[in-house]
């Protein structure tokens, strides 16, 4: 169920009194279906925090509601919203990437326990992976999906061998 727009709330007054409601300069006007009405009564507009509903004979909000047969809640904007608190979706590129920066991370230490030689190039992309790979938990982090947040972190403490033999090569 979704948000109903001024549109849809015409649409079914249409279909419950069957009158098109009229467009005014600031909505439309139309047939209260709340109250056995002969003129045009009910104005029918978008307001700032969703659809405003006004029968002139003092029908109440939530009566004419109930004769269009729809929850009062789902005239405000803000229903069903979630975009307050978005979810981080990474995209599929990114989660390459991301598996691609694991490694380079896992191996640039795995070559280092071993003790062999790595020349600068090397290096680098070993700190340009790390760098994406905090931001990539950062990202993760803000948003709202906590269990593959999780599944990063278990992830990463996995991958991340013991330093050792990065300090042995500096030495
Ligand atoms: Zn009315």
């Amino acid at each position: 169920m979704s948000r109903l727009t001024a549109n849809d709330i015409c649409l079914l007054v249409e279909s419950i009194t069957g009158k098109a409601p009229r467009k005014n300069e600031r909505g439309y006007l139309a047939r209260c279906p709340a109250h056995d009405d002969k003129a045009e009564s009910l104005s029918i507009r978008e307001g700032d925090k969703g659809v405003l509903l006004n029968c002139f004979q003092g029908c109440r909000f939530k009566d004419i509601c109930h004769a269009l047969g729809v929850e009062p809640q789902r005239l405000f904007k803000d229903y069903g919203d979630t975009s307050k608190t978005p979810e981080y979706r990474p995209s599929k590129a990114e989660r390459e990437r991301f598996e691609e920066d694991t490694l380079i991370v896992y191996f640039y230490n795995e070559r280092n326990n071993y003790g062999m030689e790595q020349d600068e190039e090397e290096h680098k992309s070993k700190l340009a992976a790390e760098e994406r790979l905090r931001a990539y938990v950062q990202r993760e982090t803000k948003g709202k999906d906590k269990a593959r947040h999780r599944a990063v972190h278990s992830k990463r403490r996995h991958h991340k061998t013991t330093p050792k033999g990065r300090e042995r090569s500096r030495r």
